[in-house]
């Protein structure tokens, strides 16, 4: 098990071929590593100010020549002191530069970075919050220009503000819950003064408006996985061709050509959808169809949203199909039924509910569509993406408990303070806030960091 303390080094760049490719040491006492590379140009290095410099190789001779710079503890990225050096972005050019500082470091212990390990210290050393550090992650893999607007508001702290604020007014009330209960003959006109009961219901419409986001913004994340099934050549491909713009699956006249389920990610007003478009359901007797068919009915089970699409010249009833979908789906998994081929018989693109009717070959009907997709999935268009926290399941996970623990001090309350049992309330309150804690890390288990930071890439 590695420390915290080592000084640590990596490659900050993404691998392969650039303009630039910048290494990063971090650590208490860098000062053997930046003689060791500068020299006496070493000199010359100020705090966060470029220095060009030559990148000097044990024999003194230059390996990369390019900027130097320095940022002293505590005013860095980790907090520790970070020397980067920003050289020439060939890998083996920055593998004898990482090489360089390891060795120019090995006195001090100096070691090859984990993933995540600069922000792993960020995070120990109260340069950002749990929540900031997960946006890092998120800002680099971000999907779409949404979800990345979305990252960078939660890491310069939006998220984080807006789960603290709430979690300060929750300790506020607990804390004054708790005073009446040292002088039990006044508290009922103490809490009808303060208005425990209406500052516990704005406590948790503020619950509900963070929630409400986070929800959103959880599926700017994740994205939908949007499955679309029916029978052989009503247009599934098409469809799929449509909604991505681009020739992905394969277009032919004759059944069952689609063999095998194509996952494609697309963008459906800025969030991500993963459509895959399935084998026709169909009884076969070939054996390459069936194994399609099987793929098929396990991708309808992580399916958020099914698209039953159905030949509009020639409808047939699909009960079969449809029974098996069904079967398979999760409970609460929406169904869309759609009408493609409509411009073989004239008639009027349109969504009503959860039907939709278009032509995949025409386009027409597909904006309809869009919506109906989204709208399906929960998706508010009027929140615009500036107004999502771009959550991840474990801040849902955080969210749902704080709103459970208000609900029941709620439910407390509720028949009056006289007859309320107070250190419940409290109790209620307290986890509440614990729950919310969880979030920006102010209480949170080791292995949970672990799992955080080893899923970041190597030198952030
Ligand atoms: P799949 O087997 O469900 O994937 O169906 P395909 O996408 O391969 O389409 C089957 C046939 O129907 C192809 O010849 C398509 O060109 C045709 N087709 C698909 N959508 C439309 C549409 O909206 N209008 C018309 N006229 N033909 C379509």
């Amino acid at each position: 098990m590695h420390s915290d303390r080592d000084p640590i080094a990596a490659i900050a760049t993404a691998p392969g071929r650039g303009g630039i490719g910048v290494v990063r040491v971090s650590g208490a006492d860098l000062a053997p590593v930046i003689d060791g590379l500068l020299g006496p140009a070493a000199a010359r290095l100020a705090p966060r100010r470029a220095l060009y410099a030559a990148f000097l190789d044990a024999a003194g001779q230059p390996l990369d020549r390019g900027l130097a710079l320095l940022f002293p503890a505590p005013r860095s990225y980790t907090g520790e002191t970070v020397l980067e050096l920003q050289g020439h972005g060939g890998p083996v050019v920055l593998g004898l530069l990482l090489a360089r500082c390891l060795q120019a470091g090995a006195a001090l212990g100096l070691r090859v970075a984990e993933p995540g390990e600069f922000t792993r210290r960020a995070f120990l050393n109260d340069r950002i919050d749990l929540a900031q550090a997960e946006a890092v992650a998120d800002l680099i893999d971000a999907a779409t220009a949404a979800a990345a607007r979305s990252a960078a508001r939660s890491l310069a702290g939006e998220f984080s503000a807006a789960v603290e604020a709430l979690a300060r007014e929750l300790t506020e009330l607990r804390t004054l819950i708790e005073a009446t209960l040292d002088f039990p003959e006044e508290e009922i006109d103490f809490l009808q003064a303060a208005d425990a009961r209406g500052r516990l219901a704005a406590l948790a419409a503020q619950q509900a408006d963070i929630e409400r986001r986070s929800h959103q913004g959880a599926l700017l994340r994740e994205g939908l996985n949007v499955v679309l099934v029916g029978a052989p050549n009503v247009g599934k491909s098409s469809l799929l061709n449509a909604l991505a713009g681009e020739e992905v699956a394969i277009v032919t006249p004759i059944a069952g050509t689609t063999r095998d389920r194509i996952a494609q990610p697309i963008q459906v007003h800025g969030i991500p959808v993963n459509a895959i478009d399935t084998a026709g359901l169909r009884a076969t007797d070939d054996e390459v169809e069936k194994l399609g068919i099987a793929r098929a009915l396990a991708e309808i089970e992580r399916a958020d949203v099914v698209l039953h699409l159905v030949d509009a010249t020639a409808p047939v009833a699909d009960e079969e199909v449809l029974a098996q979908v069904r079967a398979r789906t999760a409970p609460g998994v929406p169904l869309l039924t759609v009408f493609n081929k409509i411009d073989l018989i004239g008639e009027k693109p349109r969504a009503q509910g959860e039907r939709v009717w278009l032509s995949a070959k025409t386009g027409n009907g597909l904006d309809g569509l869009q919506e109906a997709l989204l709208a399906a999935a929960g998706w508010e268009r009027d929140t615009g993406a500036e107004d999502v926290f771009l959550a991840r399941a474990r801040h849902l996970q955080a969210l749902a408990a704080t709103r459970e623990h208000l609900e029941r001090a709620q439910a407390l309350i509720e028949g009056g303070y006289a007859a309320a049992q107070l250190e419940l309330f409290a109790e209620e309150l307290r986890l509440a806030g614990a729950a919310l804690g969880a979030i920006t890390g102010a209480v949170t288990a080791d292995d949970l960091l672990g799992q955080i930071f080893s899923r970041f890439c190597i030198g952030k």
